[in-house]
């Protein structure tokens, strides 16, 4: 029923997953129109809501596939907080020619300081980068609902008429997005979930559009080198910014470090300067003498250091230096960032497995 998805009692975050008391329930039932809808199917169907599922990498690349070969329009959602870490680099060759519209997701978290023009300009440049050749990009909030009457503006405006494909990463806010979407433009009786892609077991979602078109949304593509896999739901909670970041700054002496609570440690080499981090207000920065760093962390790994709090399952640290000729920004997927002048080196240590990259500032 409902989406088509196989119906499973092992894993919640998988398509077509319900509990299996509920499973047990509808077997045993003596009802002839006994209905049972997956987790998902149920929330949207009852709550008007949409639950993400994840897929694994060949899922997702044959569902992208798949859109190749519709007439419709690409609306491609990532984290403004997270780009390096929701960007999904070649999306542009696996959809073909098809239009795609990049939507920067969670613009509330930014200092109200920044140039939204700049970043709009910012987002475009880096879709290039990506191989992404996006007719125009939007910044919005879902949660805030900031910008949705202009989204809803522009899909109509490139959709030509045709079907909408939502695609993003987990946890970019696809489905608090959609959500904002089908409560801002349909009645929940309308909605109903529709038949998956054929061939595959993938589940889909069809929110009807007034033209008997669809606005579908896609199960998300989980990246691996998000920090947000190693860390238990708690401290994904300590990390995951909800207000506007504070900018936090750092007038630097030589041969210092700072840590970022126990996930990340930046090392300054042969540089005096400021240096200000962008991450979780929530999370203590420590300073102390680079040839102090290693016993601080081994001593404070476990207090002052926290989270994360379940050391022994966390990756070692791995380092990188960087080296900025401008004005950059070092960015751990997930965590944030740390804005260093042009000139600064810094020696970069995230958990092994978590991506580390160098960008232009974006502040
Ligand atoms: P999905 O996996 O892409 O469907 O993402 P979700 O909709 O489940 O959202 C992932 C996380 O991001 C949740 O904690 C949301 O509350 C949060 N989130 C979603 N949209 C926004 C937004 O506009 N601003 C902020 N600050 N957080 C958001």
């Amino acid at each position: 029923m409902g989406c088509g998805a196989q119906i499973q009692t092992e894993d919640k975050d998988k398509p077509g997953y319900v509990q299996a008391a509920t499973l047990k329930k509808y077997l045993e039932s003596d009802d002839e129109n006994a209905e049972l809808f997956c987790k998902r199917c149920f929330r949207l169907r009852n709550y008007n809501e949409i639950t993400d599922v994840d897929v694994d990498d060949d899922d997702f690349l044959k569902l992208l596939d798949s859109i190749s070969e519709k007439d419709a329009l690409v609306v491609n959602v990532v984290d403004i907080f997270d780009y390096e870490g929701s960007v999904i680099p070649g999306l542009q060759r696996f959809v073909g020619d098809k239009k795609i519209l990049v939507v920067g997701n969670k613009v509330d978290l930014l200092p109200g300081s920044v140039n939204t023009n700049r970043l709009l300009n910012w987002l475009q440049q880096k879709s290039k980068e990506n191989g992404i050749k996006s007719v125009d990009q939007i910044m919005v909030s879902a949660v805030k609902g900031t910008n949705i009457d202009e989204l809803m503006d522009m899909i109509e405006k490139y959709r030509d008429g045709k079907d909408v494909y939502v695609v993003g990463t987990t946890n970019t806010g696809k489905s608090t997005l959609i959500n904002r979407i089908i409560s801002a433009n349909s009645d929940v009786k309308d909605l109903i979930t529709t038949s998956r892609f054929p061939g595959t077991t993938l589940d889909r979602i069809d929110i009807p559009l007034d033209d008997g078109h669809y606005l579908v949304d896609t199960p998300g593509i989980i990246h691996r080198y998000q920090l947000a896999h190693f860390l238990n739901a708690k401290d994904l909670k300590t990390v995951t910014p909800k207000k506007p970041l504070r900018p936090a700054t750092f007038q630097l002496r030589d041969g210092q470090t700072i840590f970022v609570a126990g996930l990340a440690r930046f090392d300054f080499l042969d540089y005096k300067t400021n240096v200000t981090f962008y991450v979780n207000q929530n999370l203590p920065l420590h300073r102390t003498k680079t040839v102090n760093a290693d016993e601080f962390f081994n001593k404070h790994r476990t207090d002052i250091l926290m989270p994360p709090t379940d050391v022994k399952d966390f990756p070692e640290f791995k380092s990188q230096i960087f080296s900025a000729k401008e004005k950059s920004d070092i960015v751990i997927n997930g965590l944030g960032w740390l804005t260093i002048p042009a000139g600064a080196k810094v020696k970069a240590y995230a958990p092994d497995g978590v991506h580390v990259s160098i960008r232009t500032a974006i502040i």
